[in-house]
C-alpha cells in the first residue's frame, strides 16, 4: 500500500501530462487511442515480466539472473542477491554438518543421539557395530527395543547419569560401558565403549594374582614351619645367627600376611559363591569384634563402643567382620600410645552405619582420594613397621562395594581420621 499509492499518483500524472501534450497535436480520439495503446503495452510488458518471473522460479534457475525491465530488474536483482546469501548459509551449514558427522564417525566410541522419547535419531558406525544395530532400521525406534538390555534400560530411565554403566551384553558377548549426556532440553547423547579387552585383562590379572598367591602359600607354610622349629632350638645358636633367624621369621610372617591379604582381596572381588544374604545380629557380631579389638590393642588405646544392639542386618558375616576389624586395626596402628578410638554402629537415615574415629596421625588431604588403592600408603615405612600390607583399605572398599554400601573418609593431619561405612536400607531386617 505504501508503494502502491505514490505509484498510482505517478501513473495518473503521467497519463494526464501525456493527454495534454498529445492534445496539442492530435484530435481527441487519436489521443485516447494512443493513451490506450500505451497503457495496453505497459500492461502487456508487465504481464510478460510476471510470466518470465514465474518461469524463473519454476525452472529453479535461481542461480542465473534473468533480464528484467524497470522495477522488474530491481526485483530480480534483490531476489537473486538474497538467494546467493541463503545458498552460502546453506553451504556453510552443510559443511559444518559434514565435518561434525565425519568427526563423530572418526571417534573410537559409539555415539547415539536419542530424542525425548528415547528414539534413535542418529548413530555412528561404531555404535552400529558395538550394539549390532542399523541406523536405517532403528531410526525413530526406541533404543530400548533396538538394544535389549535390562540394566541399560533401567539406567536410561533412572535419569541419574553421574556415573557410567558397565554391562555384559550376552547376545554379542561383549562388555560395554555407557555414559549418557543430556543435551538441548530433552535429548540425550549415549556414548558406548567396548571394554571387553580391559575386563579380560583385569580378570587375567586377578586370576594370576590369585593363582600366584595360592602357589606361594604352601612353600611359605613349610618355610615358616621350619623357622618355628629352629626358633625353639635357637638357644644352641650364636647371637648373630639367632638374629638372622629372627629376621627370616619376621619377614616370612610378613609375606604370609601379604599373601593372605591378596587371597582375601581376590576372593572378595571374584567369589560369586560368597553368601552375602545372611542375617547378622549386632549383639553377637559386635561382641566378637570388641574382643578382637581388645586383643590387637597393643598401644593402650581407649576404645569406646557405642552399639545399637537391636539392628539385624544382612550380609556376609566373615567379610564384614574383616572390613570392620581392618578399620579398627588401622585406627590402633596409626594412633599414638593411649589414644582415643570411638566406634559407633547405628541407623542413620534408616541405613545401618558403622563409624570409627581416632585421634591419630591423620591422612594428608591430597592422599585421601587414593588411600583405598592397592599398596597405596602415606608412609610405606610406618605401614611396614606396624605390620601393614597396604591392602587393608582396598579390601574394606571391595567388601563394602560387594554389599552395595559406601565408604567415606575424612581426616585432618595431627588430629585424627574418620571412616564411615553406610549399608543400604535393603540390608536392614
Ligand atoms: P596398611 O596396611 O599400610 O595400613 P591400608 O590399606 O590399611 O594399608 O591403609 C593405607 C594407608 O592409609 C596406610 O598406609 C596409612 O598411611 C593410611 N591410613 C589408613 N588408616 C589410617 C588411619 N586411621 N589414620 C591414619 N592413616 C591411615
Amino acid at each position: 500500500m505504501k508503494l502502491f499509492v505514490p505509484f498510482l499518483i505517478k501513473c495518473c500524472l503521467l497519463i494526464t501530462t501525456l493527454y495534454f501534450v498529445l492534445d496539442l497535436f492530435f484530435s481527441q480520439t487519436t489521443v485516447l487511442i494512443i493513451i490506450n495503446l500505451v497503457t495496453i503495452s505497459f500492461l502487456f510488458i508487465n504481464y510478460y515480466q510476471a510470466i518470465h518471473f514465474n518461469n524463473w522460479l519454476d525452472k529453479s534457475k535461481i542461480n542465473e539472473l534473468p533480464n528484467g525491465l524497470g522495477i522488474w530488474e530491481m526485483i530480480f536483482s534483490k531476489i537473486y542477491k538474497q538467494n546467493q546469501v541463503q545458498t552460502k548459509i546453506q553451504n556453510d551449514l552443510n559443511l559444518t554438518l559434514e565435518q561434525f558427522t565425519s568427526a563423530a564417525e572418526a571417534m573410537l566410541d559409539g555415539v547415539i543421539a536419542v530424542n525425548k522419547n528415547d528414539e534413535v535419531i542418529w548413530c555412528n558406525r561404531q555404535a552400529e557395530a558395538m550394539l549390532k544395530i542399523n541406523l536405517k532400521k532403528s531410526y525413530k525406534r526406541p533404543i530400548g527395543y533396538t538394544f535389549r538390555n535390562t540394566e541399560f534400560n533401567d539406567y536410561l530411565l533412572k535419569g541419574d547419569y553421574s556415573e557410567t554403566l558397565k554391562v555384559y551384553d550376552f547376545s554379542n558377548k561383549k562388555n560395554l560401558e555407557f555414559k549418557i549426556s543430556p543435551f538441548r532440553s530433552n535429548m540425550k547423547l549415549i556414548i558406548c565403549k567396548d571394554i571387553t579387552q580391559i575386563i579380560t585383562n583385569e580378570n587375567l590379572r586377578k586370576e594370576f594374582v590369585s593363582n600366584f598367591s595360592h602357589e606361594l602359600k604352601t612353600p611359605l607354610t613349610v618355610i615358616i614351619g621350619f623357622l618355628e622349629t629352629l626358633d625353639t632350638t635357637k638357644n644352641n645358636l650364636d647371637e648373630g645367627t639367632k638374629k638372622i633367624f629372627e629376621l627370616m621369621n619376621d619377614q616370612a610372617i610378613r609375606m604370609r600376611k601379604l599373601i593372605d591379604d591378596l587371597l582375601l582381596l581376590s576372593n572378595v572381588e571374584s567369589n560369586p559363591m560368597e553368601d552375602r544374604s545372611l542375617k547378622i545380629s549386632s549383639n553377637k557380631f559386635f561382641n566378637k569384634l570388641q574382643k578382637e579389638a581388645k586383643l590387637i590393642n597393643n598401644k593402650n588405646h581407649k576404645i569406646n563402643f557405642d552399639i545399637d544392639q537391636n539392628i539385624i542386618f544382612i550380609g556376609s558375616e566373615k567379610e564384614l567382620e574383616s572390613a570392620f576389624i581392618n578399620l579398627i586395626s588401622n585406627a590402633i596402628r596409626y594412633t599414638k600410645e593411649r589414644g582415643q578410638i570411638n566406634i559407633k554402629w547405628s541407623l542413620v537415615l534408616g541405613r545401618p552405619t558403622f563409624e570409627i574415629n581416632d585421634n591419630g596421625i591423620g591422612i594428608p588431604k591430597n592422599h585421601i582420594k587414593r588411600i583405598t588403592e592397592r599398596f597405596f600408603r602415606v608412609d610405606a615405612a610406618r605401614s611396614r613397621d606396624t605390620g601393614g600390607t597396604g591392602l587393608g583399605l582396598s579390601i574394606v572398599k571391595n567388601i563394602i562395594e560387594q554389599h552395595d554400601g559406601l565408604l567415606k573418609i575424612s581426616s585432618e593431619i595431627g588430629k585424627g581420621s574418620k571412616f564411615i561405612i553406610t549399608l543400604p536400607k535393603e540390608r536392614l531386617v
